[in-house]
């Protein structure tokens, strides 16, 4: 199947997508800081007005990065209801890129730490899961980020929030936050714990620091996904395992490239080393608006640099839907779906 380039740029576009690593505080909008600026009557430096937020949004290192999130994004949010901002926001990015179905991250550490309280950050969850699938037919799922950056007992605390304060949307925990802050195994009563009461486990590793981060994700915390996981080119046996075992790995290539750890060029990235290796590969956004690439553009990224062919995105697109936590039978309905779609770019 080939009908040029341009052509099949559509097709990516127009396939029904899920998204499996994907931080809500980095799908927020300019439009939204701006607003929350000015109804919580805040003022930042280089932000009084919303041309120089947008220059600010435009982030070239990750020290900017840190800067804008902690300085600017997270010192707008003064309520709980601040938040459901972030709820239009994930909206309007599930719709321009199609996605239907997305598990999606949220760290309420700071926001607790701040006074917010986690049962109505949980009611503000599931009542945006509510309205995005009533008006756009979208599924999305919660994935609580217990976090790293502020050690096992604050972990463990969000993990008790999550078990007091059940909703159906929100499905299990993630480990984001610093890698280098400390080592997964410190968490590993906490994920023991998740697992025990049925739920999800997912973890960041091998973004920030070496394979033996991501030994220790799947050993001590049972991850049943990893984030990133992009060190494990380091060690051939992880390599291995990873094959073996048939871990996803949720790829963000463009924060990659940002980051800067282990991979600067895209030509580089070790995505396609796992996929020849026959290691399970998904393709994710990470904090899209904030490192300025969407889900769509991370595919087109790959397939414009020549990192996978045609069929290939078509089977990693497959692979991040079946690497979903829905039913068999919901997965097999939206590939049915996106099938369509390829069948008609295949026969014009
Ligand atoms: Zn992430």
């Amino acid at each position: 199947m080939s009908s040029g380039n341009d052509s099949f740029i559509q097709l990516i576009k127009n396939i029904p997508k899920a998204e499996i690593h994907l931080h809500l505080e980095g799908l927020i909008s300019v439009d939204t800081i701006w607003k929350l600026i000015q109804e919580n009557k805040l003022s930042f430096e280089g932000s009084d007005s919303k041309e120089n937020l947008k220059k600010r949004f435009a982030v070239r290192s990750l020290d900017e990065f840190i800067d804008l999130f902690i300085n600017v994004i997270q010192a707008s949010f003064l309520k709980e209801q601040d938040i459901e901002h972030l709820i239009n926001d994930a909206q309007e990015y599930l719709k321009r890129n199609n996605i239907v179905y997305a598990e999606i991250f949220f760290a309420p550490s700071k926001f607790i730490q701040s006074g917010f309280s986690y049962s109505h950050m949980a009611d503000i969850l599931q009542a945006g899961a509510e309205k995005i699938k009533e008006e756009s037919g979208i599924t999305i799922k919660f994935l609580i980020d217990v976090s790293r950056t502020f050690g096992p007992e604050n972990a463990d605390n969000n993990l008790s929030q999550v078990l007091d304060n059940p909703r159906e949307s929100i499905i299990g925990i993630g480990l984001g936050g610093s890698e280098s802050s400390g080592p997964a195994k410190d968490y590993e009563k906490v994920f023991n714990r998740a697992i025990k009461n049925n739920l999800k486990v997912v973890a960041h590793a091998g973004e920030d620091v070496g394979p033996e981060s991501i030994w220790d994700t799947i050993n001590y915390l049972k991850a049943e996904r990893i984030g990133h996981g992009i060190s494990a080119i380091e060690d051939n046996k992880l390599m291995d395992k990873l094959k073996e075992n048939q871990i996803p790995l949720e790829i963000c290539p463009t924060s990659n490239l940002f980051t800067r750890k282990y991979v600067s060029e895209i030509d580089k990235h070790p995505i396609r080393d796992f996929y020849n290796h026959g290691m399970y590969v998904t393709v994710n956004s990470d904090d899209p608006t904030l490192f300025g690439s969407e889900l769509t553009e991370e595919y087109i990224l790959l397939y414009e640099n020549k990192i996978f062919n045609e069929d290939e995105i078509i089977n990693i697109m497959k692979n991040t839907l079946f690497a979903c936590y829905i039913s068999d039978k919901q997965k097999k309905e939206i590939w049915k779906d996106a099938e369509k779609v390829i069948n008609k770019f295949k026969s014009s």
